[in-house]
């Protein structure tokens, strides 16, 4: 069972929800947590685990043999990214941080003056903490691809888990509806939507079911800080009916939620009254989903 935690805009409590529902998954069932927020992961620190290099991301860059080149500029024509820069009469130079790797430019040139290398764009990591084999995307400073790097850590999570065998795959998306999104959503079972009582998380959990829903994959919603604004949790609510989508469930303000980033431990440990949101939680994807496990 693969379940996406997502949500839209970035800071609703993705990590929180995605961590705390892998360390109650892993009571029962052998449980991996990918952490695809590849620009900003953050689940090894919630889970206070000490990452181990598992590979390199690399993504295809050009590199130019300025002996064919004939000054002709068509690779900077073609680069809509604006990584090769032409001025009459010189070789074309290239700014390698903003390439992203489309070939357009090899493809374009008359001469073959151009042939493919490669660059670090990103790494995978794995750890392990509460019985849950945590497997961590990390995008390069500077780099633009985090697609790429979503891509290859789900990729290499499935090769992992050959010999894992877990049962449940949780995959923790990053903020948006972009490529990293749907390279997060893509082959799940189903999405836990996580957004917050604000105008601007409503405004985004739309976008992101909308996703949900040209996927065709099952979601629930999670509100989190609940009780922070009555007038705009009533406004989740009417669109999560109007919508016939579920409230799968409902996270209070508190200060024990501070307290778990802040220590480093789950929130179920630093006040285990919060086991049976995350419980009630489990129990509702499991239905909705029809699943046995
Ligand atoms: S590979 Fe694509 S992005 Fe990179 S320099 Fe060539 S055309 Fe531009
Ligand atoms: S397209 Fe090829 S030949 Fe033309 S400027 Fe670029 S590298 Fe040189």
């Amino acid at each position: 069972m693969k379940i996406a935690v997502t949500g839209g805009k970035g800071g609703t409590g993705k990590s929180t929800v995605a961590t705390s529902l892998a360390v109650e998954f892993a009571k029962t069932n052998k449980t991996m947590l990918v952490d695809a927020d590849v620009e900003c992961p953050n689940d090894h620190l919630l889970l206070s685990v000490k990452r181990k290099k598992y590979c390199n991301v690399y993504q295809p860059i050009p590199k130019w043999d300025f002996s064919k080149c004939i000054k002709c500029g068509k690779c900077a024509s073609v680069c809509k990214q604006n990584a090769v820069v032409f001025v009459k009469d010189k070789f074309p130079a290239f700014v390698k941080e903003v390439c992203i790797g489309c070939k357009a430019c090899i493809v374009a040139c008359p001469n073959n003056a151009i042939s493919e290398t490669k660059k670090q764009i990103g790494t995978v990591y794995t750890g392990k903490n509460y019985n849950v084999n945590l497997i961590i995307g990390e995008l390069k400073l500077g780099e633009l691809a985090s697609g790429e790097v979503v891509s290859e850590v789900r990729k290499n999570s499935e090769k992992i888990n050959k010999k894992l065998k877990s049962e449940i795959m949780i995959i923790d998306s990053s903020a948006g509806i972009g490529c990293p999104v749907i390279a997060s959503l893509v082959g799940t079972d189903y999405i836990v939507a996580v957004t917050e009582p604000t105008p601007s998380a409503l405004h985004d959990l739309k976008r992101v079911l909308y996703l949900a829903d040209h996927f065709k994959i099952k979601s629930g919603i999670v509100i989190n800080k609940f009780d922070l604004a009555e007038n705009f949790y009533s406004k989740i609510e009417s669109f999560a009916k109007k919508n016939k989508i579920p409230i799968i469930g409902k996270i209070p303000y508190k200060k024990d939620f501070v307290n778990s980033t802040i220590k480093m431990k789950p929130v179920v440990k630093i006040n285990p009254k919060y086991k049976k949101i995350f419980e009630e939680i489990i129990k509702k994807i499991k239905n909705e989903i029809n699943s046995d496990l």
